[in-house]
């Protein structure tokens, strides 16, 4: 196996169009595991360690740039405020060790169904930077999951930082374990209240084959706050309503039976989490006036 080792963006670029097949390592989390139990012996390995800027995040007036390699505790410390739901499901993610080597670069990079950033992120809506020697695109969240870990870089491209939207209204996420820590989710669920545009974004994790958004949910939803004049009146949010839109976001779930959960357990549960993360969101927006 030859070791890359970069010392540069453009180097990174570089190698990567020289050697499409070389892997990318950043924390490692899930590079190591693969190369550890023997499930991937890739020609090259590319270390993004020393491309430094990978690790840095800048806050701009309605976005923020998360840099591919910033680790979630950094976002969790500093992010809070911006970032509320990612900063939420990052405190989940495995335990401190890993959350000092892990982000949200290398969860995009497996594309799991099951990684903890992606319901946050569907969620708080953003882009993925990807870039190339060929030039730099970004590709919508909602783009970039193509399957079970198959995500939408082309071979000789790298994620260079997410654009997330700064979170104009409280956010929440929910997971469900069989623990409280160092656990893949059975299931999970994002929730992102959008005041300025008077919308509402979700995200569903390892309940389909890549993380979703359950869109009808969000419009029945959206619709249902606007009719009532909930937005303005800061009212609570009816039963009936949010019964509804936890029975949408079950319904949009298209998961399987497997060692971690039934599908008909993860329908359920999405379904307690909806309606739990929306009467807590709401309380919040409510809390606020
Ligand atoms: C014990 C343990 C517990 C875990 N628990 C959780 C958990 O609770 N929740 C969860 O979501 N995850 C969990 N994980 C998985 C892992 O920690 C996360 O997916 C993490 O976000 C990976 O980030 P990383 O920087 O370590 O990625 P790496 O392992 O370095 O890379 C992961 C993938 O992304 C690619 N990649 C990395 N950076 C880039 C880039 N800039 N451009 C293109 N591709 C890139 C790599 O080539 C690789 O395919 C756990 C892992 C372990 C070992």
């Amino acid at each position: 196996m030859e070791f890359l080792r970069p010392a540069s963006w453009q180097e990174a670029l570089a190698a990567k169009a020289e050697h499409p097949a070389a892997v990318p390592i950043a924390g490692g989390t899930d590079v190591m595991v693969e190369i550890n139990f023997d499930h991937r012996r890739p020609a090259y390995l590319m270390d993004l360690n020393r491309v430094t800027e990978l690790q840095e995040w800048e806050i701009g007036a309605d976005t923020v740039r998360l840099g591919a390699s910033v680790p979630y505790t950094k976002i969790m410390e500093h992010l809070r405020t911006e970032l509320p739901g990612l900063a939420l499901a990052s405190h989940t993610v495995a335990s401190p060790q890993i959350r000092n080597r892990g982000g949200v670069g290398g969860n995009l990079g497996t594309a799991s169904p099951a990684g903890d950033a992606h319901p946050a992120l569907l969620a708080g809506g953003g882009q993925v930077e990807a870039a190339s020697v060929r030039g730099t695109r970004m590709i919508p969240l909602d783009d970039f999951y193509l399957g079970v870990k198959r995500n939408a870089l082309e071979p000789d491209e790298l994620i260079r930082a997410v654009h997330l939207r700064k979170a104009s209204g409280p956010q929440q996420f929910s997971k469900v374990g069989t623990r409280n820590a160092m656990v893949i989710a059975v299931c999970a669920f994002g929730i992102a209240l959008h005041p300025d545009t008077r919308t509402v974004r979700t995200g569903i994790g390892s309940a389909a084959p890549t993380p979703i958004r359950a869109r009808t949910a969000e419009e029945f939803l959206t619709a249902a706050l606007d009719e009532a004049g909930l937005w303005d009146s800061r009212g609570p949010v009816p039963p009936s309503v949010a019964g509804q839109f936890a029975d949408l976001v079950a319904g949009a779930a298209n998961p399987i039976d497997d060692v971690r959960g039934t599908a008909s357990y993860r329908r359920h549960a999405l379904g307690v989490m909806a309606r739990r993360t929306l009467g807590w969101t709401w309380q919040e927006y409510r809390d606020a006036n």
